[in-house]
């Protein structure tokens, strides 16, 4: 038997086991090994309370190590979900290990949502205890009574910098550290142990968990850290500001210890200005992140005539860069890479650093490469398939929606076998709902969405969810909301509506409406009214049509 109670396959088909030690893959020994090996790198956080903090590894070791402990004293048992509501920061990055740590689970929770999706995820993870930046805790007192019973919150600052809050009970953590001795035995148990949680978007309903173990997040940090070389290495400084409560920051609070690269955690100051002066004064090496963060950034870069300090790689995902970004950042000597992946992969599948024979094409023909989302990373298998199911030809020309699977990608969603079963085919490969082509060196590239969504500034908006909320104003007889390109956030939604006859649509009144469902931000920003929708072969609201008549009308 292996450890984990499965028989070994290897035996059972009689052959020969290897004679090997069969050690779990534990997410704590990441830090231990980061504190171990390059004890001196520092993660450097700008804090919600506003100032700058740099600690070490090894420092930020026996501060998870205490963390755990405190954890442990607040009677977290191993499987409970511990909740963070936090900006990329160190002690986020100390949660990140510590609850995991002791065997319980880090559900990270996007405070973009809406007030109905974060109750609905906290009920659904059942969470115990929730940690809040600063910047958060008046959210918190505002959505607390729609989140379980009897959650307890900690705010994450020292005792000075706690504030007056409505929230009972609420704790300091910086005191709870401190009541804490240095020196912890991280727990060894079965490598498959969920570790942590992060919600994503349905194209309809509520939003679907992905339960990452340590063995997927551990594995993921080493397939990232094979295929981000340019950006991960001794000695590098690393700053993600694509977010820790979605996507895992891209998985970069493993991949820097295990590279021994220092971490800049930009906390909520995300415009441009901020991150060239944070990226000036630490010296950072490479910054990743969804394009409409860079297209901040570059604003200031072209402002101040060159870019900050020490600057030469960025990693983009989330969304397509625009070609015009990808050489504005090459023309400055910023060698721009594309990841692509998903909440549902850990997340990253692909990354496109062009190497030989590729990286020696002509410049242009480079750039072009460069717009594609790359090649697949070690361990993630890429298909594309017809209608049908059937898998089509790698040669650049076949179109067809991507299916993956690798020890980094989900094999169910957590406890919602509803889009489990509509999410997987009967091979067991994961749908991405990308449309996509690969061609013959394996480069991947995305050209569509089947899925109903649309992504602004890197966050998704369901536009079913916007049309069945829509449809209960008295005037909208028939409506669709659909992605329109946008150059600062990639997408917004543009709800496109058909009046009741003889009614005139009131925009305003629309908007109230869709506001008692969706935030801010996700609100579409124009109703257009439309004497009717276009129909495919098949009957359905052809969006594609409605957008290219939109936008080139536009
Ligand atoms: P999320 O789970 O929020 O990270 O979203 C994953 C989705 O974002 C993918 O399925 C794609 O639709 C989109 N996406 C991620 N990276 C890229 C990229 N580099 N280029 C285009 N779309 C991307």
């Amino acid at each position: 038997m292996s450890p984990a109670g499965q028989p070994d396959p290897t035996l059972a088909q009689g052959l020969l086991a290897g004679g090997m030690m069969n050690r779990p893959l534990m997410i704590a020994d990441v830090l231990v090994y980061g504190a171990d090996v390059y004890g001196d790198t520092t993660i450097t956080s700008r804090r919600a309370e506003g100032d700058l903090h740099t600690a070490t590894y090894a420092q930020t070791l026996v501060r998870t190590e205490k963390l755990a402990k405190a954890l442990i004293d607040l009677g977290v048992k191993p499987g409970d979900r511990v909740a963070t509501l936090a900006w990329n920061g160190y002690r986020h990055v100390e949660l990140y290990y510590a609850v995991s740590g002791i065997g319980s689970v880090c559900h990270t929770i996007n405070p973009r949502l809406s007030a109905e999706q974060v109750q609905f995820i906290t009920h659904h993870a059942d969470d115990r205890l929730l940690f809040v930046d600063l910047t958060f805790v008046p959210l918190v007192e505002k959505m607390l009574h729609i989140m379980p019973p009897g959650l307890r919150v900690v705010i994450m600052c020292g005792r000075e910098h706690m504030p007056a809050t409505s929230i009972e009970g609420a704790l300091c953590y910086e005191e709870l550290l401190d009541a804490q001795d240095p020196g912890y035995a991280w727990p060894r148990f079965d490598e498959n142990t969920a570790s942590s949680l992060c919600y994503t978007s349905g194209t309809t309903g509520n939003p679907k968990g992905a339960l990452y173990s340590h063995r997927s997040t551990v594995l993921h940090a080493m397939m990232c850290a094979i295929a981000f070389q340019t950006a991960l290495f001794p000695g590098s400084t690393v700053m993600p500001v694509v977010p820790m409560f979605h996507v895992n920051a891209w998985g970069s609070p493993y991949t820097a210890p295990l590279t021994g690269s220092a971490l800049v955690m930009p906390g909520p100051n995300l415009d441009g200005k901020s991150l060239f002066e944070l990226m000036d004064q630490t010296g950072v090496h490479s910054a990743w992140g969804v394009p409409t963060v860079w297209l901040g950034l570059l604003e200031t870069i072209k402002a101040q005539g060159r870019v900050p300090n020490g600057f030469k790689d960025v990693v983009v995902g989330g969304s397509a860069a625009p070609r015009t970004m990808i050489e504005q950042f090459e023309e400055r000597g910023v060698s721009l890479c594309h990841a692509w992946g998903m909440t549902e992969m850990s997340p990253i599948g692909t990354q496109a650093n062009l190497t030989p024979p590729l990286s020696e094409l002509p410049y242009d023909q480079q750039i072009d490469l460069k717009t594609k989302q790359g090649r697949r990373c070690f361990g993630v298998e890429m298909k594309i398939v017809d209608e049908d199911g059937n898998a089509q030809p790698h040669d650049g020309k076949a179109i067809g929606e991507l299916y993956v699977r690798g020890n980094n990608v989900i094999r169910e969603y957590y406890n919602n076998p509803e889009a489990t079963a509509d999410n997987f085919d009967d091979q067991g490969w994961f749908g991405t709902g990308d449309v996509a082509s690969i061609d013959a060196y394996g480069m991947l590239n995305i050209t569509d969405r089947a899925k109903d969504l649309i992504k602004s500034g890197g966050e998704w908006i369901s536009s079913i969810d916007m049309e069945s909320t829509a449809l209960a104003h008295p005037h909208i007889a028939n409506c669709a909301v659909i992605a329109i390109p946008d150059e600062k956030w990639g997408e917004r939604p543009l709800l496109v509506a058909v009046p009741e006859a003889g009614q005139v649509i009131d925009k305003d009144s629309v908007l109230e409406l869709l506001a008692t469902r969706f935030a801010k931000w996700q609100l579409p920003d124009d109703v257009v009214t439309v004497e009717a929708l276009p129909l495919t072969a098949t009957g359905k609201v052809s969006k594609l049509t409605l957008r290219q008549n939109l936008t080139t009308s536009a």
